[in-house]
């Protein structure tokens, strides 16, 4: 799948953000290796802690099903339907990409194409508590 093609799938999941207080929509689409993808959007919660990112609905929706390898995520953004500004992935989702993906998943935003270790270059993981 074609980076454009997997941001456009980023863009319509946008489209089901639950972003009543925020107004700030967000879609993500995850490319397993497979070539399938999984679409998320942020769930706002009226106790903004339980907010929900969309690369994390992405992923916990992937790993539910069963597939835990990533190759690609595209991220889209927007407050007015307008999603020419790269919107950059939080660090808790970073965390979680981590997790399940290595330092080159590919990280698609609306500037251009970057690598999991662009945003974090050292991280907790696995390793770390060994
Ligand atoms: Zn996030």
């Amino acid at each position: 799948m074609e980076r454009k093609e997997l941001f456009a799938e980023a863009v319509k999941a946008a489209e089901m953000s639950y972003s009543k207080y925020s107004g700030f929509s967000v879609g993500a689409a995850l490319l397993t290796v497979d070539g399938l993808v999984f679409k998320g959007c942020n769930i706002e919660n009226a106790s903004f802690s339980l907010t929900n990112c969309a690369e994390r609905t992405a992923v916990f929706k992937a790993v539910s099903e069963g597939y835990m390898n990533f190759s690609a995520i595209a991220i889209a953004g927007s407050s007015g339907g307008d999603f020419s500004k790269p919107c950059y992935p939080c660090g808790a989702c970073l965390q979680v990409l981590s997790e399940f993906c290595g330092d080159d998943l590919i990280i698609i935003l609306s500037d251009g194409e970057y690598k999991l270790s662009d945003f974090l270059p050292k991280r907790f993981c696995e390793e770390s508590m060994k």
